[in-house]
């Protein structure tokens, strides 16, 4: 089964940091000088986090990216490997290839969780 989140939305915004809309209302406005598409960063966070969530093989490299800075995608998809994940391990070996060796365990992140969205 997989989630598909596709706006902050989705999430709560927190009530400390941000402005405790509940999920599926909008952020509400400050003084009208926030458009009613954006959302707080804390609740943009939340929403990153959730996605993740949804996808344990984005979780695994995005928690090993955060633990490990300048992380090579490289190394990504050898933590994907270790953990089974052998077909999302290729898609960053063939994204790595593409790109000349230049990706981060970061930007091996977003692509992880834009190809498994897209699936669901
Ligand atoms: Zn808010």
């Amino acid at each position: 089964m997989t989630i598909r989140l596709p706006s902050p939305r989705h999430v709560d915004c927190k009530p400390t940091e941000g402005c405790a809309a509940t999920a599926g209302e909008p952020c509400y406005s400050h003084g009208g000088t926030r458009a009613r598409s954006s959302y707080h960063r804390v609740r943009t966070a939340a929403w990153q986090e959730a996605r993740m969530d949804a996808h344990p093989a984005v979780r695994l490299v995005a928690d090993a990216a955060k633990a490990k800075r300048g992380m090579h995608a490289a190394h990504a998809a050898a933590l994907l490997d270790e953990h089974g994940y052998s077909s999302e391990a290729e898609l960053i070996r063939t994204a790595v290839r593409d790109r000349h060796g230049l990706m981060s365990a970061r930007q091996a992140t977003e692509l992880l969780l834009k190809t498994a969205e897209e699936a669901s």
